[in-house]
């Protein structure tokens, strides 16, 4: 970066968020006041106090996507762990134990376009002797319910299919393959819920989830909390990863973070709240960039779903344009974050997603994901455009 750049404008929102300022003011007497550990709760009012909170926490999760019996929040159902990679981690490994020890299978269908945080626990299971069935995807990057109910067997004991994908946004028909697997005894249906959280409405009863990992930091949480949902029928079965102390029921080891737990807390019930109000006006800015770059620019294309993807989700081709140059250099230089296909597979040389719906090199190679925010505003957003309109044409000039 040669020097300030006038104006700063984050667009990376699906990699990670900023903590909303009501969040952080929920967590802050959990650092300093209320520190207890919630273990104690027996001992003396220090833990009673952390451990009541944490379990209202419990509480405001289940609730927030509907995991409920008679109208209460089943809180029961809710693993804290550390992340969104933990909890995808334990969802799968965790069955995969189960499975393995009682005979009930050895065979696991999930997607072309899943996180890193699920297809490398599936290749180490694949070392292990299960069976992995990575399902494409069509061309706007969704998994067909056909196609998962085609690739069941006797030995499937899992299925793991993504809610909304983190690079291209597009939005899987989750409804459809959890009533295809409801069909079936001891067949589990995970999602990674992670992206879609507060985007869509996610109701894991109405829609047959089994289990579904969230994380804080996506949904203007903090960093390092998540959760694994668990339907209670499923929950025995699993296996935990993290042996120690026996908290969370005995499926996730360590100490509470408490303040992490809090924030989550806080973070899904303000997501879920005003969910519409805001999908509305970050579908406004979404669109209002689109218009502007599709109009200003000759070579573009969109990524994904039409109709069907994250409000917040702008994945683009420039075929004819050095995007890496673009994204790292002309448009940092500018203060417009961006990113080059997703951080989580920033070693990775092409994306795995845009090859999963694509064969076109420029395309795969040149694509570009703005990932919009809440807080952004249509100046924002008009900078944006003005910015990438100049830097796009400007490169492609040099050709
Ligand atoms: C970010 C992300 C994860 C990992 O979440 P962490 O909490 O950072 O571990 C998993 N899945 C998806 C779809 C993500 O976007």
């Amino acid at each position: 970066m040669s020097s300030d750049p006038p104006r700063e404008v984050y667009l990376d929102h699906h990699a990670t968020t900023p903590v909303d300022d009501r969040v952080l003011q929920e967590m802050k007497p959990f650092f300093t006041e209320h520190y207890g550990n919630p273990a104690s709760k027996a001992n003396h009012s220090y833990g009673h106090r952390a451990n009541n909170r944490m379990e209202q926490a419990r509480e405001t999760v289940a609730d927030a996507i509907g995991a409920r019996a008679g109208g209460e929040p089943v809180a029961k159902s809710i693993i804290f762990t550390s992340g969104a990679t933990e909890s995808d981690n334990l969802a799968i490994r965790g069955l995969a134990q189960h499975a393995k020890k009682t005979d009930i299978g050895t065979h696991i269908i999930t997607s072309e376009i899943e996180h890193e945080a699920i297809l490398e626990p599936c290749k180490i299971l694949e070392d292990k002797g299960f069976e992995v069935t990575y399902l494409p995807v069509d061309e706007y990057g969704q998994v067909d319910p056909e196609d998962v109910a085609a690739a069941i067997r006797d030995e499937t004991f899992l299925i793991s299919i993504m809610a909304a994908n983190n690079e291209i946004g597009t939005i899987n028909p989750i409804k459809e393959i959890g009533k295809i697997a409801s069909d079936y005894e001891d067949l589990w249906f995970h999602t990674d819920a992670v992206q879609a959280i507060g985007a869509v409405n996610i109701d894991v009863q109405g829609m047959g989830i089994d289990l579904m990992s969230i994380s804080g930091h996506k949904i203007y949480g903090p960093k390092g909390i998540g959760a694994l949902y668990v339907n209670l029928k499923t929950k025995g079965k699993l296996e935990p990863l993290l042996v120690g102390g026996g908290h969370e029921s005995g499926k996730r080891s360590g100490t509470p973070n408490v303040p992490g737990i809090v924030g989550l807390g806080k973070a899904i019930e303000l997501a879920v709240e005003n969910r519409e109000e805001r999908v509305t006006h970050i579908e406004m800015l979404r669109d209002r960039l689109w218009e502007q770059l599709l109009a200003e620019i000759d070579n573009i294309e969109l990524n994904g779903h039409p109709e069907e993807r994250l409000p917040n989700n702008l994945n683009v081709s420039f075929p004819t344009v050095n995007v890496r140059e673009l994204v790292r250099m002309s448009l940092t230089d500018h203060g417009v974050m961006a990113a080059l296909g997703s951080a989580c597979s920033s070693g990775e040389d092409t994306s795995h997603v845009l090859e999963a719906i694509s064969d076109d090199k420029d395309r795969i190679e040149g694509a570009v994901r703005f990932g919009l925010g809440k807080d952004l505003t249509t100046d924002d957003i008009d900078y944006v455009a003005d910015t990438v309109v100049e830097e796009v044409n400007l490169t492609e000039s040099l050709f």
